[in-house]
């Protein structure tokens, strides 16, 4: 494994979250949204994602730009990066797949929304977020540059932990009881082990 192929592997990992997504997004836009929590934070979140997870990163590999922040590139991480970011379209895939007509990419309650407790859901609460975690792995891997290499950590961070508190907030509202009993039962990206 070479420093070019790892690029290529992060860069194929973005065109195919882009192709995995496009049909989602494009159905969404027809389903009525019920509720929706569309704060300045919210609001914020997504684009800081966005920018830790392509923008630095496709800066750095067109300009090299920042290059005080290299480090020597060895073969076992861009075998690393491979084995996590197929993980993460898989599971990507999978969650998108299993979610269906409740997908939304902001937080929505749409009309008919139902609470997916089945497939990936059966053991954590947000699949396609422990996706986006390995994701960032990936990219921490594939790229060797302190920056680019860790600005997708901390844009998947910055959503996460700044979104997952009112997305179940949400859910609770919409759900109640049985948002509650299914919480109890599962974990948020890490499936319960006890
Ligand atoms: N956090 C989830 C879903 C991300 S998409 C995951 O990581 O897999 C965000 C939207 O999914 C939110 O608007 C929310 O309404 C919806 N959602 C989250 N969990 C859900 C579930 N178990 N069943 C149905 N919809 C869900």
């Amino acid at each position: 494994m070479t420093e070019g192929l790892a690029a290529i592997i992060w860069a194929v990992g973005l065109f195919a979250w882009f192709v995995i997504r496009l049909p989602y997004q494009r159905r969404a836009r027809k389903i009525r949204v019920a509720a929706a929590q569309r704060t300045l934070s919210e609001r914020l979140l997504l684009p800081a994602a966005g920018i830790g997870l392509s923008v630095i990163p496709a800066f750095y590999l067109a300009t090299g730009i920042p290059a005080f922040a290299d480090y020597q590139f060895r073969p076992w991480m861009g075998w690393c990066g491979l084995v996590v970011e197929v993980l993460f379209l898989a599971l990507f895939y999978a969650s998108h797949r299993q979610l269906g007509r409740n997908w939304s990419v902001t937080l929505e309650i749409r009309d008919g929304h139902r609470l997916v407790t089945d497939g990936l859901y059966k053991y954590v609460r947000h699949p396609m977020y422990s996706s986006f975690w390995l994701w960032a792995i990936a990219q921490a891997f594939l790229l060797p540059n302190w920056v680019a290499g860790l600005s997708g950590l901390v844009g998947v961070g910055l959503l996460y932990f700044g979104r997952v508190g009112a997305e179940e907030a949400l859910m609770q509202q919409s759900f109640g009881d049985q948002y509650r009993s299914y919480a109890a039962k599962t974990g948020r990206v890490i499936p319960r082990i006890f």
